[in-house]
């Protein structure tokens, strides 16, 4: 049941703030095993574009192209959980979005979307500002069967890079989700009954992107996570990003990065391969952050 009380806090749709059981600054204190001592498949991880393998034979990417239902109009309540700022789905399970294909094999239902800054995913050893994390659990199995399945889960991730200044498209991803964030700045600070438009935060070219088995990247770092993380990202305008630094979650919360093992990064054959125009990274992270959130007031 202890497994329980963290996915309901951090996994599913809460609604009861609890103070926060484990923090960023300790990750050997997590709980779960696979959290401590790692496992085959722990997530995040540099993906490298130069061993990432184009699909041409779907040993990975067997069910066509990617399709998501009912993105466009999604009723969620929104909550920081003292680790990020969650959006959950409500109401029926009927009318929460799915997606499907691509690598995924059943239906997914959306739990939740949430954001890490720094991004948690690099590519060649660079990370975005920032990665959205929309967390699906399998439509046939109940939350508790799918963390202990292998595809139990999928996440799709989406990357955002900071500009000055935003063109209109740009602009798309920001005015649905600040007028949020506002609100949602301090630990146990809750919205409800939010229409939001997804769509809004998805990558502007969807059926490329970089797919593997992995696991959670919070506690307890279950290993039932089939990604699927977009190469193209969406855009936040520097005054949105300062924003996400008032949001009060301790000093960051992305986890770091996993070793590598035996993860295969795949690709669809019709992605294209994107030049990452990102920020610097690894060991420059903290003194990033620090830099960055140095004039604000948290
Ligand atoms: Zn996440």
């Amino acid at each position: 049941m202890y497994i329980h009380i963290y996915l309901f806090s951090e996994l599913v749709a809460s609604n009861m703030y609890k103070e926060p059981l484990w923090n960023y600054d300790n990750e050997s204190k997590w709980p779960g095993l696979k959290c401590k001592e790692g496992g085959k498949r722990q997530s995040p991880i540099d993906i490298r574009t130069s061993d990432v393998v184009k699909d041409y034979t779907k040993k990975f990417i067997k069910y066509g192209s990617l399709k998501l239902n009912g993105y466009h109009r999604a009723l969620v309540s929104g909550i920081n959980n003292g680790h990020t700022v969650q959006f959950s789905s409500e109401g029926e399970e009927a009318i929460h979005p799915t997606v499907t294909g691509g690598p995924l094999q059943h239906l997914y239902r959306l739990e939740q979307l949430h954001f890490h800054w720094l991004s948690e995913h690099s590519v060649n050893g660079n990370k975005y500002p920032m990665e959205i994390h929309f967390v699906h659990v399998r439509a046939d199995l109940t939350v508790g069967d799918a963390l202990v399945s292998k595809d139990g889960l999928a996440i799709l991730s989406v990357f955002c890079n900071v500009q000055a200044e935003l063109d209109d498209h740009q602009q798309e991803a920001s005015a649905e989700i600040m007028q949020y964030i506002p609100k949602l700045l301090d630990t146990g600070d809750r919205i409800s009954g939010v229409l939001m438009d997804m769509t809004k935060l998805m990558s502007p070219n969807m059926q490329s992107y970089y797919t593997y088995a992995g696991s959670l990247t919070s506690p307890e770092c279950n290993e039932a996570v089939i990604w699927i993380i977009f190469d193209t990202p969406i855009y936040l305008s520097d005054a949105d990003y300062r924003m996400f630094g008032k949001v009060g979650v301790g000093r960051h919360n992305f986890r770091s990065l996993q070793r590598l093992n035996h993860h295969l990064v795949f690709q669809p054959v019709t992605s294209h391969i994107t030049t990452p125009q990102l920020v610097r990274v690894f060991d420059d992270a903290f003194k990033m952050l620090a830099e960055f959130f140095k004039n604000i007031n948290l």
